[in-house]
């Protein structure tokens, strides 16, 4: 009885189409990107079809009536996006049935295309991959850069004293003054911030300092001293970073020994057990913040040399127990040297300070400056889908990015060509 019925159906509908020729599936071509899954069915002639899903497992069926496959259909060998595998079967004696097995479920779009004088006539099935996507209007102003924080810290304080001068000058009270210059010059900087270690006159031990740096997520730690020697001779500045394979020179040591004294003068017991672990972290993580602390010393030390007398015009390399932080690069700047009479004047001087906290804060500038990647910013990017109407130069404009590096990392040449519906990536 129901055979009678669909017999019937099919009279029918053969007729309204006056017994048109049988539609030929000739292939079917899979294209993925990261949006949609789209089939394209190169067909013999525009097909009568229907399309519809099934759930559980998911599937999308198109039916294609009065039609027959050419030769059998294949997936890709290795099928992205949303397809997991394709079936086809006969139906209804004249039909045509092609089953997609997905990953889930979605809901599909699709549309015939005529034939062309390139190509014949096509079903076109996109299938969305259920990825969302990505918003192209980034507000410039609410770009989110991880702003590139710096550790100040003013050497000793409290009952440590540090070095002082013939004329009475304490390290403590200087170098103060000098990290809180720096501190205000930094933080009128664009995407830097900086925060004094220690926020007034009193002890932390060495440990506690770069601890504080470690919790407040430093990207820099700038430990700043004022230098003193048995000879009221010895003059000028000198920047140091750690060093795993022991100080560079005599004086190296012996200033290590002196500021290292701080812990044992504060009446804090540096446990053994703890240099152990930190040894082993440092041989573990202290490579690459090792050549970023060696990179920003030397732009400081340059810096220096431009105001003054350098103690030593390399970066010295010495075992403070201040710089052993694995993880933040770390300087120890002796800003000039106290035991020399004349030094000790000019350390006094807020002019002075002010230039050599300026001198800190250029090396540090220029260091963000030839070292960005190194800058431990998040380097975020959104996409920009090109419409018609739009350029490279409104593009970089609209999204505060300069055209060349736009340029750059879309791999555009340079006669700027771009295609409307192109996405181009934005770095932020
Ligand atoms: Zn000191």
């Amino acid at each position: 009885m129901k055979k009678i019925i669909s017999i019937g159906i099919l009279i029918l509908l053969n007729s309204s189409l006056s017994f048109a020729a049988q539609t030929i599936v000739n292939a079917v071509r899979i294209r993925t990107n990261s949006e949609n899954t789209r089939l394209v069915f190169d067909t013999s002639r525009l097909p009568e079809h229907k399309i519809f899903q099934l759930k559980n497992p998911a599937r999308l069926i198109i039916d294609f009536d009065n039609a027959k496959l050419a030769r059998k259909l294949s997936l890709p060998k290795n099928p992205q996006g949303i397809i997991k595998n394709i079936r086809t079967a006969p139906r209804n004696k004249q039909g045509l049935r092609v089953v997609f097995d997905l990953k889930k479920n979605i809901k599909p779009k699709s549309f015939v295309l005529k034939a062309t004088k390139k190509s014949g006539p096509r079903l076109v099935v996109d299938l969305p991959n259920g990825l969302k996507r990505k918003v192209a209007v980034v507000k410039t102003s609410k770009r989110k850069i991880k702003p590139f924080i710096v550790a100040v810290d003013a050497g000793h304080g409290g009952k440590d004293p540090g070095a002082h001068g013939r004329h009475g000058t304490l390290e403590k009270v200087v170098v103060f003054q000098i990290a809180q210059k720096l501190t205000n010059l930094i933080n009128k900087q664009a995407n830097m911030k900086a925060f004094m270690v220690r926020k007034g006159d009193y002890f932390i031990s060495l440990s506690a300092r770069s601890q504080i740096a470690r919790r407040k997520n430093a990207d820099l730690f700038i430990s700043i001293h004022a230098d003193a020697f048995t000879s009221p001779k010895a003059s000028g500045a000198s920047v140091f970073t750690l060093s795993r394979r022991g100080a560079s020179s005599e004086a190296a040591k012996w200033l290590a020994n002196n500021e290292n004294a701080a812990d044992l003068i504060g009446g804090v017991k540096l446990n053994d057990k703890d240099d152990i672990l930190a040894s082993v972290l440092l041989d573990l993580s202290q490579s690459a913040s090792q050549n970023i602390s060696q990179m920003v010393a030397k732009e400081v030390l340059e810096n220096f040399g431009k105001i003054g007398k350098l103690h030593s015009k390399t970066v010295q390399k010495a075992g403070f127990r201040v710089l052993k932080s694995p993880d933040v690069p770390s300087i120890l700047v002796e800003t000039a040297y106290i035991s020399n009479p004349e030094e000790e004047r000019r350390l006094k001087s807020s002019r002075y300070q002010y230039k050599i906290a300026k001198a800190i804060h250029k090396g540090v500038l220029s260091y963000a400056k030839k070292h960005t990647i190194a800058f431990n910013t998040t380097i975020k990017e959104t996409s920009h889908r090109i419409a018609s109407g739009d350029t490279l130069s409104a593009i970089a404009l609209k999204y505060g990015v300069s055209l060349k590096e736009l340029k750059k990392v879309n791999m555009i040449a340079k006669n700027n060509t771009i295609k409307i519906g192109q996405l181009l990536i934005i770095p932020l």
